[in-house]
C-alpha cells in the first residue's frame, strides 16, 4: 500500500435546531454506527468519526480537510437528522475524495408501543437522507449510495467494497510506473495516451533504459542474490537441474539476480507498477519470469510488451483485493476449447501469471522461449485454482478510456498439461464463451487483462464510478443487442459529460 493506516472520514449531518441534549444523542448514536463498522473488521479501512455537522462553514472545512489528508481516501456521510442542505453545496463542490451516502438509521425495529414526537424527531434519516440526496444530485457530484442497517453483514459489505474501490483509487492517484523499454512494436492496444491517464488516474509513466535495469542487475548485492535462490529453495518444488549441486543451477542464479536488480530499481524510483518488452532486453540474460511472477505476489502491478496500462491496473486490482482471499494477475487470453457445451478459455502469457492464483505450491523450472532471444528462463509453474472471479481490462478509445469486465468460473483444466511449460488459467466466461467473446470484441477490449479471484464485480463498478471511467460488465445478463446499445449511449454519455 502507498497509503499507509489508510482512513475514510465518517461525517454526521444535523443542525443546530435540535437543541445540546438531542444533538449529544445524535453525536452518541453516529459514533456507535462508525464504531461498529470499524469493530466489524470487515472494512479495509480505519473509520475516523468526525464531530456532528451543524453549518456550511464546518461542512466545507472537513472537507478541505479530507481533500488535504493523504491518509483519507473517502469521505462516507450520513444525515441522522435533518440537515437542510443547502448548507452542503459548498463542501460538496469542494469534495475531491470519493464519497459514500450511507443511508442507516440507529435503530433496526420500529418502537411501537413507546413511539413519540421525541423518538420521530431524533431519527429522521428517512427524509434527512433524501434531502442530501437531492442536492447530491443537484450539484451532480459522483457517488455511491448504501442504504440498511449496519448490522446487516450485507450492507457492511457493500461499504468494505467502496472502501477496497477508494483504496485502489487512491493507491492509483499516487502511482509511479516504470517501462523498461517502449512498447511491442505494432501493437496498438497496448499503446495509450499517457498524459490523458494521469490527468484521469494521477498514475505516472515514465520510460528507463533497459540498460538502467541491467546496470542494477549487476550491481545486485550477492549476499541479497543468494537469500533469494534460499527462499525459492524453501518455497516451490524445484527441479533437479536448478537445485544447488544441478547442472542448471546458474540459470537460477541469474534469474535471483535479475529479480534482486529489479526490486532495487523499483525500491529506489518509489515505483509499483512497471513493464517489460521481450523485443528490448538489451545485456539481460533471460527475459524475466520467475522475477516478475515473484514480484507480482508481493503487490507488484506488472504488463508485458510494455503494456502499461494494464500494469497500473494489475496494481490497482491487487490494492483493492489486499487482505482478502484469492489471487489477482496479469493474463492474457491465449486460446480456447471449443467443444460444444464445454467451452473454455485457457489464459497464461509467455511467463508472467502470479503465484497468488493458487494455494498449492508451484514449481521452478527452467525452459527455453520460443522469442526473445536470450538464455532459457527460470519460471514457476502452475495451474490457477478453481473459483469464481472476473477479468477486466483497460483500453483507450482515443478520446477516452474504458474498464470491460467479465464474470467468469476459473476451472480445473479437462487433462493435465504435461507439455506446457508455463503457469496458466483455465476458465468459462459468463454468459457463455461465444456471447463474452462477442461482446467482448464490439467493446475493443483488450487482450491483456487482469484476473482476480479475490474481487467483487461491485468494487470494479465503484472503482469506475470514482474514476468517471465507463465499465462495461459482461454477464449472465449479456446479450449481443443490448451491449452494442450499451456502448453507443455510453459514447453519447461520455462525449456529453466531457470537457469541452
Ligand atoms: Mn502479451
Amino acid at each position: 500500500m502507498t497509503t499507509s493506516d489508510p482512513e475514510v472520514w465518517f461525517l454526521t449531518g444535523s443542525q443546530d435546531l435540535y437543541g445540546p441534549e438531542t444533538l449529544e444523542q445524535v453525536a452518541g448514536q453516529s459514533t456507535m454506527v462508525a464504531t461498529r463498522l470499524q469493530a466489524s473488521g470487515d472494512l479495509p479501512v480505519t473509520v475516523r468519526w468526525k464531530p456532528v455537522l451543524l453549518d456550511a462553514e464546518a461542512i466545507r472545512h472537513v472537507m478541505l480537510e479530507a481533500n488535504a489528508d493523504d491518509s483519507c481516501v473517502g469521505v462516507m456521510a450520513w444525515m441522522h437528522t435533518f440537515s437542510p442542505a443547502k448548507m452542503w453545496i459548498l463542501g460538496l463542490e469542494a469534495l475531491s475524495k470519493p464519497l459514500l451516502h450511507l443511508h442507516t438509521q440507529a435503530n433496526v425495529e420500529l418502537p411501537w408501543g413507546t413511539i413519540d414526537m421525541d423518538f420521530m424527531n431524533l431519527n429522521q434519516a428517512a427524509h434527512g437522507d433524501r434531502e442530501f440526496g437531492h442536492i447530491q444530485s443537484r450539484v451532480d457530484i459522483r457517488r455511491h449510495t448504501i442504504a440498511g442497517h449496519v448490522g446487516d453483514p450485507r450492507v457492511r459489505g457493500r461499504v468494505a467494497n467502496w472502501c477496497r474501490a477508494a483504496l485502489g483509487t487512491a493507491d492509483l492517484h499516487g502511482l509511479r510506473l516504470a517501462r523498461f523499454g517502449d512498447n511491442m512494436r505494432d501493437v496498438a492496444v497496448s499503446e495509450g495516451d499517457k498524459v490523458a491517464a494521469q490527468i484521469q488516474f494521477g498514475v505516472s509513466v515514465n520510460t528507463y533504459g533497459v540498460n538502467d535495469l541491467v546496470a542494477s542487475v549487476d550491481a545486485a548485492d550477492p549476499k541479497g542474490v543468494g537469500e533469494i535462490v534460499s527462499e525459492c529453495l524453501d518455497l516451490y518444488d524445484v527441479a533437479s537441474e536448478l537445485l544447488p549441486d544441478g547442472d542448471r543451477h546458474d540459470s537460477l542464479v541469474d534469474g535471483a539476480r535479475i529479480e534482486r536488480g529489479l526490486r532495487d530499481f523499483l525500491q529506489a524510483g518509489g515505483f509499483h507498477a512497471f513493464t517489460t518488452n521481450f523485443e528490448d532486453l538489451g545485456g539481460l540474460k533471460q527475459l524475466p519470469g520467475l522475477a516478475v511472477q515473484r514480484l507480482m505476489a508481493d503487490g507488484y502491478g506488472f504488463g508485458g510488451e510494455g503494456d502499461w496500462k494494464t500494469a497500473a491496473l494489475v496494481r490497482t486490482c491487487k490494492t483493492m483485493a489486499h487482505g482478502i482471499l484469492g489471487g489477482t494477475s496479469f493474463m492474457e487470453d491465449y486460446t480456447y476449447h471449443l467443444v460444444p457445451g464445454e467451452e473454455k478459455i485457457l489464459g497464461a502469457h509467455m511467463l508472467e501469471v502470479c503465484p497468488t492464483l493458487t494455494a498449492s505450491r508451484p514449481s521452478l523450472e527452467v525452459h527455453p522461449l520460443a522469442i526473445g532471444g536470450r538464455e532459457d528462463s527460470v519460471r514457476l509453474r502452475f495451474s490457477a485454482d478453481p473459483g469464481p472471479g472476473l477479468v477486466v481490462g483497460l483500453s483507450d478509445l482515443g478520446d477516452r478510456f474504458r474498464l470491460t469486465a467479465n464474470v467468469i468460473e476459473v476451472v480445473d483444466p479437462d487433462e493435465p498439461l504435461p507439455n506446457l511449460p508455463v503457469a496458466r488459467a483455465v476458465w468459462k466466461p459468463e454468459p457463455s464463451l461465444h456471447t463474452s467473446a462477442e461482446a467482448w470484441i464490439t467493446a475493443g477490449a483488450p487482450h491483456h487483462t487482469v484476473l482476480s479471484t479475490a474481487l467483487e464485480r461491485e468494487v470494479l463498478e465503484d472503482f469506475g464510478e470514482m474514476v468517471a471511467t465507463e465499465l462495461v460488465c459482461i454477464d449472465m445478463n449479456t446479450t449481443i443487442r443490448s451491449l452494442q446499445q450499451e456502448l453507443r449511449w455510453n459514447a453519447a454519455y461520455y462525449r456529453l459529460a466531457g470537457r469541452l
